[in-house]
């Protein structure tokens, strides 16, 4: 479960053509990385997989099922952004467990799949804590814990450490590498920070105004660039 595909996706904004007619296949339990400079549309292609965006023309399937007509409750996935709103006055297992509530499932089922996926994030020591007391790596893994007890079949992360310090975010990259590993679940993640990119892909995808320069394992885009841009882009620091 979780394989996704892009078959000559394109979004249109008004008279502006955002995405150009993208195809992609992103197999079951792969970690697929978007990168690309600022506004070539790498949110933009995550929301329109969600279905937060409607896609303009082109499909997109989920397991061989064409989602594209589905509103976002019906696809399956997981959308993890880099503001991650906490609710204050929850502690961290009500946080966790506040979307199966609101689902309606029972309280005994939230409560296990809640303490399955502390287990996981190693939040279990902070279950009854309030948002206000975590640290905000804490708080991060308290975010990706709630779309985890809703067992997705894939995780779309938008630069979810982009508000994090330096130091924060390497860790977190070591996170986010063992969550994929325990898991085994899709995950297609966005970052404009090319060692991140570089460390967590099976595969990454270079965009540029709206298209794919390049999709191949971290290597062959280091190694053996397509073009100019590609090489430009995975080369430069930062
Ligand atoms: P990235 O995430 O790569 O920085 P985005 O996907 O956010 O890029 O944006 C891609 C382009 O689409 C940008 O030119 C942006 O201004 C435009 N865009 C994004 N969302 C909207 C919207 N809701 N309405 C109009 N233009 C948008
Ligand atoms: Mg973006």
């Amino acid at each position: 479960m979780g394989a996704i595909r892009l078959e000559a996706v394109e979004k249109w904004f008004g008279a502006a053509q955002v995405i150009k007619g993208v195809d992609l296949e992103v197999a079951d339990g792969e970690f697929v990385i978007f990168v690309g400079p600022s506004g070539c549309g790498k949110s933009t292609l995550l929301r329109l997989i969600s279905g937060l965006e409607e896609v303009s023309r082109g499909h997109i399937r989920i397991d061989g099922r064409d989602v594209t007509a589905e509103p976002p409750s019906g696809r399956g996935l997981a959308m993890v952004f880099q503001s991650y709103a906490l609710y204050p006055h929850m502690t961290v297992r009500e946080n966790m467990g506040f979307g199966l509530k609101t689902a309606g499932a029972p309280k005994a089922e939230i409560a296990a799949k809640v303490d399955a996926a502390a287990q996981v994030l190693k939040l279990e020591p902070m279950l009854d804590r309030r948002p206000k007391d975590l640290s905000g790596g804490q708080r991060q893994r308290v975010a990706i814990g709630r779309s985890i007890v809703r067992e997705p079949s894939a995780f779309l992360f938008d630069e979810p450490l982009s508000n994090l310090d330096a130091s924060l975010r390497v860790e977190m990259r070591f996170e986010i590498a063992k969550l994929h590993r325990d898991l085994a679940a899709t995950m297609i993640y966005v970052t404009h920070d090319q060692v991140e990119a570089m460390t967590l892909a099976d595969k990454i995808v270079v965009l540029s105004a709206g298209q794919i320069e390049q999709v191949g394992s971290p290597r062959t885009l280091y190694e053996r660039p397509d073009n100019l841009f590609v090489a430009q882009f995975i080369g430069s620091p930062k």
